[in-house]
């Protein structure tokens, strides 16, 4: 297989994900999240289209397993602003549509509406609705209230991401609830949580944004957390402090809820954590 590629977590020992396939129809993300993930491995670069993407994609969909649902995309969105012009998430959904597969859109882009009907269920990301900071954070991406205002206008099986929590920056309690409110007006039925995890590129975007935050963030991460498969947690006590109230908060309005890579099992109260489960509720 050549663009159609079982998950892999990364060295991720704590990842709970259900067998899928991952699937990027770009490489690199015009998003340039400072805390993006896939950028130790991949680079920071904006978003291009793969070499003879579609054609690898027809090569490969012929040997996959149907049973077997699609996500787009983990490390490179499929939602970036070409993607207007260029249609190729759109070209991709409907030869995979056509071909009998299930799709689980993860995006921070607000484009899937048009393609709306193409996909099976959609996950949409939202760390903050706080402008001083989504603006630095998230500097390539629609604003938070545009991707929440778009998973409201789509009537498939939706849900949101919480992720990053950032200690200091965006884990408000009051704020974070906020955000879940609206999701869940807005048609959400299940929400993952995930802490924000350290690797040395990352870490660096995010002094160099908020030079403020970096010494308790060294003391958090590098002082009293651990290194858990290529990244560096905060300590279990601070992440289940954070986590479980939302738990919490996401289960009183109604929503299921995971967290991404934290462990901590009694704390999942849904049928997968990245969202596959809303597939097959359709
Ligand atoms: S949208 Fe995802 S892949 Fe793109 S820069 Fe942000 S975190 Fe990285």
């Amino acid at each position: 297989m050549n663009v159609l590629r079982l998950f892999d977590p990364w060295r991720g020992p704590l990842c709970t994900c259900p067998k899928k396939y991952s699937l990027h129809p770009y490489t690199g993300c015009s998003h340039f999240c400072l805390y993006c993930y896939a950028t130790s491995y991949l680079g920071r670069k904006p978003s291009k289209p793969k070499n003879n993407f579609i054609s690898r994609l027809l090569s490969d969909i012929k040997k996959a397993d149907k049973r077997i649902p699609v996500e787009l995309s983990t490390s490179s969105d499929p939602y970036p602003p070409i993607e207007e012009n260029l249609a190729l998430t759109r070209r991709t959904l409907d030869i995979l549509k056509r071909a009998g597969f299930k799709t689980l859109i993860t995006t921070k882009g607000t484009g899937f509406t048009r393609d709306e009907g193409l996909f099976d269920a959609l996950m949409v990301t939202v760390t903050t609705l706080d402008k001083d900071i989504y603006s630095k954070m998230e500097p390539g991406a629609p604003s938070p209230i545009k991707r929440l205002e778009a998973m409201n206008s789509v009537k498939t099986g939706k849900g949101i991401r919480v992720d990053p929590i950032i200690p200091l920056l965006n884990d408000d309690l009051g704020a974070l609830r906020e955000i879940l409110r609206i999701a869940r007006d807005y048609g959400a039925s299940h929400v993952v949580f995930s802490t924000y995890k350290v690797k040395p590129d990352n870490f660096k975007r995010m002094v160099e944004a908020f030079p403020e935050l970096e010494k308790e963030w060294r003391e958090l991460y590098f002082k009293e957390g651990y290194r858990i498969g290529g990244y560096r947690y905060l300590p279990a006590k601070i992440r289940r402090k954070i986590l479980e109230p939302l738990v919490e908060e996401a289960t009183r309005l109604g929503m299921s809820a995971a967290l991404c890579r934290e462990g901590f099992q009694d704390l999942h109260r849904a049928k997968s954590c990245d969202g596959t489960h809303l597939i097959r509720e359709r």
